[in-house]
């Protein structure tokens, strides 16, 4: 069963989908074995897909729990999958698919 991933219209949403063909050939649903996906990101219309990561505050002074430099909030673009199947998503970092080195995401946690 070769891989399939729909895309309702849209250059940018289709390059989209190839690249994940060409960096994921043997993509397979976790939930049903099925190679049948349909691409929800809508790029040519403006619609994306992004996961945020923000500072959480839990102490009961309101106050963070570390105190670094790092920005407050922190967004990465993702490339969302849905299995035509059974519904299972599947997510992506388009950064990593279009090339991001391993080392831009810091060192192996026992180097
Ligand atoms: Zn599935």
């Amino acid at each position: 069963m070769s891989l399939v991933i729909r895309v309702r219209e849209g250059e940018k949403a289709k390059a989209l989908a190839r690249l994940i063909k060409h960096k994921a050939p043997i993509l397979t649903c976790t939930g049903c074995g099925n190679r049948d996906f349909a691409l929800i990101e809508e790029p040519d219309l403006g619609y994306r897909t992004n996961i945020e990561r923000s500072r959480i505050y839990a102490r009961s002074d309101d106050k963070p729990f570390w105190d670094d430099d790092s920005p407050s909030a922190v967004q990465q673009l993702l490339v969302t999958l849905l299995c035509t199947t059974c519904g299972y998503v599947e997510q992506f970092s388009e950064a990593v698919l279009n090339g991001a080195m391993p080392t831009a995401y810091g060192v192996d946690v026992d180097e």
